[in-house]
């Protein structure tokens, strides 16, 4: 640890809440040179829905290494990304009666958003973009400009014009009906609000602390986009691929989206892989526009094919999450409900799912307590005030009950140190 102390920029983030050398990780566990184990409630931020090292994909990964294939092609043509096509396609695609095309930009999720901001304006030849407060869709210029966050803002050190913050669903509370402003906004001539080209949205906020739209907003924002000539796009890179419960987070609101962006788990191993879906009649990129060294990278084709196979044939992962998910939601409920002098909101879909501390400072204290007892979990939102509870989806229920555990005697513990505990709970 001490290399990376002194070496390491001092932009290093997790490691700072997470002060441990990892060694070994497998399914939701992980442990540290100093020979500690955790359980892992934090899914590498939204890339390790399947969890760590799963088996069939480290096969698959290992037999393509082993027969020397393609690791790297740029956009070249290789089997591996016929294949990666092909099962996306046959097990994504079709099923959900989608039609995209399907884009590789660089490998990251900020590099799946700036394809979709770019290709926005190309289509529309607008350069205005909607977001919404609390929004984070990464941190290269383009998604940083339609990302909330002041001290990620800050880090541009340049003006980024051409962007429009706006009220997300519920950011004034549940009686007024944000989608309202937005159309009285484009429906006014005299608003300020030049006709941009496209919103861009989550369907839950995840670093902005698991804010949740509701599907009828959502539904009323897209058909703001369509009366309004505006691009309607989804940033599924963190509640994407089952972390809601279905693959696309969108699915059970009834939208269809004109661009998705969808990174994290899409490789299933950690490995990076991004891709921007766009409406066929839309990809009007000329060859090379937007281009990368790394698109494509076929060892990420190859877990997420054995991803794609294995969890996504039919829909059992997806109603084990949406089962596990209210045994989450009821339990953090009753905790929060056992300690009257504790005020915390209990919100989410599937696997992600927050507890948002009116005392922002508790947040941080419970996860790094919960730390201390061998959980891991991050917070999120605009003062670290939402503790994130994302488990592998993988999870079995005793994993659940046990994090849970740690979670409640972690609670128990921070509100014991401020006098706040209910000790009759
Ligand atoms: N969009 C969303 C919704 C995200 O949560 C993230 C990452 N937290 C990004 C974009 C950026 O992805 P990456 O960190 O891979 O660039």
């Amino acid at each position: 640890m001490e290399i990376i102390n002194r070496l390491e920029s001092e932009v290093r983030g997790y490691v700072r809440s997470f002060p441990k050398v990892f060694t070994w990780a497998k399914g939701n566990r992980m442990k540290a040179e100093d020979g500690s184990e955790y359980l892992d409630f934090f899914s590498g931020a939204g890339a390790l829905n399947y969890g760590h090292n799963d088996e069939t994909m480290k096969a698959a990964l290992i037999e393509y290494i082993q027969s020397d294939g393609v690791t790297h092609g740029l956009d070249m043509a290789t089997a591996e990304k016929i294949r990666f096509l092909e099962t996306f396609e046959n097990v994504i695609m079709k099923p959900r009666g989608m039609e995209y095309k399907i884009q590789f930009p660089g490998p990251t999720g900020t590099n799946a958003v700036e394809a979709a901001l770019k290709i926005a304006r190309k289509v529309k030849k607008r350069p205005g973009v909607l977001f919404f407060t609390n929004g984070y869709h990464g941190m290269t210029l383009g998604a940083l400009s339609v990302t909330g966050n002041a001290s990620k803002r800050g880090g541009a050190g340049v003006a980024m014009p051409g962007t429009t913050p706006l009220p997300y669903c519920g950011y004034f509370g549940e009686d007024r009906d944000t989608a309202d402003d937005l159309k009285a906004l484009l429906e006014n001539s005299s608003s300020g609000l030049e006709k941009p080209a496209a919103v861009i949205v989550e369907t839950v906020q995840g670093e902005g602390g698991i804010n949740v739209a509701s599907f009828e907003w959502l539904k009323k924002i897209e058909q703001l986009c369509h009366e309004h000539d505006m691009l309607f796009i989804v940033d599924d890179i963190q509640a994407g691929v089952g972390r809601t419960g279905p693959f696309f987070s969108f699915e059970p609101a009834g939208i269809k989206p004109d661009i998705i962006t969808v990174s994290k788990s899409l490789s299933g191993y950690g490995l990076p892989l991004a891709i921007t879906m766009i409406r066929p009649d839309l990809d009007i990129w000329s060859p090379g526009e937007h281009n990368g060294t790394f698109r494509g990278f076929n060892h990420a084709f190859a877990t997420a094919i054995a991803a794609l196979e294995t969890y996504w044939s039919d829909d059992q992962l997806e109603k084990e999450t949406l089962r596990k998910s209210e045994i989450i939601k009821q339990r953090l409920n009753a905790m929060v409900d056992a300690q009257p002098s504790f005020e915390a909101e209990i919100r989410g879909r599937g696997f992600f799912i927050g507890m948002d501390c009116a005392q922002a400072e508790l947040a941080d204290e419970i996860a790094g307590e919960c730390f201390e007892n061998g959980l891991i979990l991050e917070t999120a939102g605009a003062d670290d005030n939402v503790m994130k509870v994302m488990p592998p989806l993988i999870s079995s229920d005793e994993d659940i009950a046990e994090g849970l555990d740690i979670i409640e005697k972690a609670l128990a513990t921070v509100l014991e140190r401020h006098g706040l505990l209910n000790s009759a709970a």
